[in-house]
């Protein structure tokens, strides 16, 4: 009988979104291993047949794929670079693949440091949110060498349904941060719309009736509108996440001399928003800036 080869895969962090994703790969029988810094978000993989490892470097030594979803650079850089970290246990041969939004310059860092080891590496950011985490059907927004890309597609088409090759290594993650723009802008037009319409005696319902109806109209604007008018702030992206990606679009502006004045403000509502509402909540909760500012509520 012929062997079959299928590849051990490591996941390293299983927040919202790395949680969703290793299920996914759990389910398609790939042998899994995963690392989480707080411990008891690894017992349900225990219960389906996973092996937690004690460090980064126990999870990534004897994996062929090894995927790090982390909150942010300095994250990633503890678990890569930190002692027992990924780049100690990382095989020759083996594909590291970090999905966490970072800045094109720790996928640098990242790539080198696994060349060092005879290791590949790809920077593959993803959109979608918890749902599409769980639902395995993020975008995957690939930099890094197109054959590594190939060899790791079979596992990547289970947690996402759509590739998307941005280019050389860092690509992915600066496609990643242009996504997060508009994602940012329209939070923040969506919380300032709501907020005119209230204070000018409009439902605000109707008011996002009427911009969904239009050629103005989004998903977003569907879901996280609903969520404000409901008052529910439950996190599927954290608003300090995306306070760090503004962050990270800024740098990425003054690396490239890219004029982006309208993101500068943005971040700074985000970042208003985090004194204002809970940095943990989701980042439609950007609309509890402006009802601090105001003093007026919007709601259903
Ligand atoms: P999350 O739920 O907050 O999970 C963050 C993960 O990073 C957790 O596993 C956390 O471990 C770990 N972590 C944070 N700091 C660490 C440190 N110093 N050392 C070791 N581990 C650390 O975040 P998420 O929503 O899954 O997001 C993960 C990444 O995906 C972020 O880069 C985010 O920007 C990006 N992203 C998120 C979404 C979304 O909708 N949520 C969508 C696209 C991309 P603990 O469990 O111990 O805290």
């Amino acid at each position: 009988m012929g062997r079959i080869n299928v590849e051990r895969v490591a996941v390293i962090g299983l927040g919202i979104m790395g949680r969703g994703m290793a299920i996914n790969i759990a389910g398609a029988g790939y042998p899994l291993t995963v690392w989480n810094r707080t411990r008891s978000k690894t017992d349900e993989f225990t219960k389906m047949g996973a092996r937690v490892a004690d460090t980064p470097k126990d999870a990534a030594a004897g994996a062929d794929i090894v995927i790090t979803m982390l909150s942010d650079p300095p994250a990633v850089e503890l678990v890569a670079f930190g002692r027992d970290g990924v780049i100690e246990g990382l095989g020759e041969g083996a594909v590291l693949i970090d999905c966490s939004t970072v800045d094109p310059s720790t996928s640098l860092k990242l790539a080198s440091a696994a060349k060092g080891k005879g290791a590949d590496f790809l920077d593959s950011p993803v959109g979608g949110s918890r749902d599409a985490a769980e639902a395995g059907t993020l975008v995957l927004m690939v930099g890094g060498d197109k054959a590594v890309l190939e060899k790791v597609k079979p596992l990547l088409m289970r947690v996402g349904n759509k590739i998307v090759h941005a280019g050389d290594t860092g690509k992915g993650a600066a496609l990643k941060l242009c996504f997060n723009l508009v994602i940012a802008h329209s939070a923040a037009a969506l919380a300032e719309t709501l907020m005119l319409g209230t204070r000018a005696g409009l439902d605000p319902g109707l008011v996002l009736d009427a911009v969904n109806s239009s050629i103005a109209g989004s998903r977003l604007y569907e879901w996280k509108g609903g969520c404000i008018l409901d008052r529910d702030f439950s996190t599927n992206f954290a608003l300090k996440l995306i306070h760090k990606d503004l962050n990270l679009m800024m740098s990425a502006a003054y690396a490239t001399n890219t004029p982006l004045p309208v993101t500068a403000a943005v971040k700074e509502l985000f970042g208003q928003a985090k004194s204002f509402a809970d940095p943990e909540s989701d980042y439609c909760s950007v609309i509890q800036a402006l009802e601090t500012l105001t003093g007026t509520v919007v709601k259903k």
